[in-house]
């Protein structure tokens, strides 16, 4: 029996990338996992093929965040999958993972743009878990992905770095609030993480990124699943309202 058997997760963007490989993971301890997606219906059923694969269980949602409307959407889509698959609607487990990138220098960062990002990448989280403490029992878990950039200058990328920032008050202040309940709410940190940017497909272009890391080496979506997952735990029952650096020493400088 895996540590997360008999929970249900909500994992937004696990499509592809660290959410991808977070869905499989708390598929593989055992939980029932709602892959959510906004585009890539394809990748997303592939996510669930691969942890159906596993002997594990999960669905797709469809949902675009940071449009009018979408929590409601994502929440209908999660609703019918659980009680379909649960008999109920209870979610123990959401992991804010869906993120946009900026990739827009200070010039070419319109207000709309900036707007966009903002809603994407911290609006949605916190009406996610708004939301979700309606279902979520007493003992949820709710983790939310930054970035290094929260703690790494990169005057490309400010905007995002700011949606970011606005991401790790989060853990802050819902810990607090949701204590009580034994939730858990926690923020992890990723660095430079292999995705599907063609960045990655570029030996010259992987080893300067590796460069900025401790390992010297870029990190890949398993490693990050790996630190969810034992926040998503039993065994991480004590820790609330951290910030966890999980950038393979970027921030060591
Ligand atoms: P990817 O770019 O590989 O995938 C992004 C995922 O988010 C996809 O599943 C995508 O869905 C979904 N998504 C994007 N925009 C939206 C939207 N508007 N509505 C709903 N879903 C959306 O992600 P990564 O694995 O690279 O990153 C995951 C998280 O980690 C993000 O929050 C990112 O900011 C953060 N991060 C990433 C780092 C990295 O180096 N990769 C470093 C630090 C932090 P679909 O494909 O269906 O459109």
């Amino acid at each position: 029996m895996g540590k997360l058997t008999g929970k249900t997760a909500l994992v937004t963007g696990s499509s592809r990338g660290m959410g991808r490989a977070t869905a499989v993971r708390l598929a593989r301890e055992g939980a029932l996992v709602a892959v959510h997606y906004a585009t890539g219906r394809d990748a997303a059923e592939e996510t669930v093929t691969t942890i159906e694969g596993e002997g594990g269980s999960a669905f797709t949602i469809q949902a675009e965040l940071g449009m009018p409307g979408d929590v409601h959407e994502l929440f209908l889509g999660l609703a019918a999958g659980l009680k379909e698959r649960t008999g109920g609607t209870d979610l123990h487990i959401l992991i804010n993972n869906a993120g946009r990138m900026g990739g827009l220098s200070v010039e070419d960062t319109t207000p709309e743009a900036f707007d966009r990002l903002m809603a994407v990448n911290a609006k949605a989280p916190f009406f996610l878990i708004q939301r979700a403490l309606a279902n979520m029992p007493d003992g949820g878990r709710i983790i939310n992905i930054s970035s290094g950039l929260t703690h790494f200058a990169n005057p490309d990328e400010i905007a995002y770095a700011m949606t970011k920032g606005a991401v790790e008050q989060l853990a802050l202040h819902f810990a607090k609030l949701l204590g009580p309940r034994g939730i858990t709410v926690n923020t992890v940190a990723p660095g430079i993480t292999r995705n599907s940017n063609p960045a990655f497909d570029i030996p010259a272009a992987v080893e300067q990124m590796a460069g900025l890391s401790a390992f010297n080496g870029v990190g890949e979506p398993e490693d990050i699943a790996d630190v969810v997952a034992f926040l998503a735990g039993e065994d991480a029952c004590w820790i609330t309202g951290s910030f966890v650096d999980a950038s393979g020493g970027t921030l060591l400088g």
